[in-house]
């Protein structure tokens, strides 16, 4: 009987224990103390040319400094590419006329009265002024 009675007075004081631990505990999970707060983005530098000290515009490819196509080349034979338009094939190119050479055309991109200048169906090469071939294009 001395511990029955022994137990029931425990009971109480145990269950505040037990009580007052698991708050205690509960209460350090409140108190865990939030994340640093993210650092603001660094505003982002202002975009700016790269430096040159070369202001000049670039110059214009002129031809002059270019070897000249050779007729007899692959892609000159295949376009009909004569150094003097009047010597086209007339029975082969009919639709030639004698006003066309290479500096009338769209794809001659020198100056019209240059001697000489780039055509954009012959890479890194110049053909003359008054050359023709069939793929000619009346210059706009
Ligand atoms: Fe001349 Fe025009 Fe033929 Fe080029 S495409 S070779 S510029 S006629």
């Amino acid at each position: 009987m001395n511990n029955r009675r022994h137990f029931i007075t425990l009971v109480p004081f145990a269950g505040a224990a037990l009580l007052a631990a698991c708050s205690k505990e509960s209460s350090t999970t409140d108190t865990v103390p939030a994340p640093a707060p993210m650092p603001a983005p660094e505003p982002a530098a202002p975009m700016t040319p790269p430096a040159t000290t070369d202001t000049t515009p670039p110059a214009a490819v002129s031809g002059a400094d270019l070897p000249l196509v050779d007729p007899a080349e692959p892609v000159a034979v295949s376009l009909g590419y004569v150094a003097v338009a009047s010597q086209a094939d007339k029975a082969k190119f009919p639709n030639h006329a004698a006003d066309q050479m290479c500096s009338n055309c769209s794809l001659y991109t020198a100056g019209e009265n240059a001697p000489q200048g780039p055509c954009a169906l012959f890479p890194g090469k110049a053909v003359l002024a008054g050359a023709w071939c069939s793929a000619w294009v009346k210059r706009a």
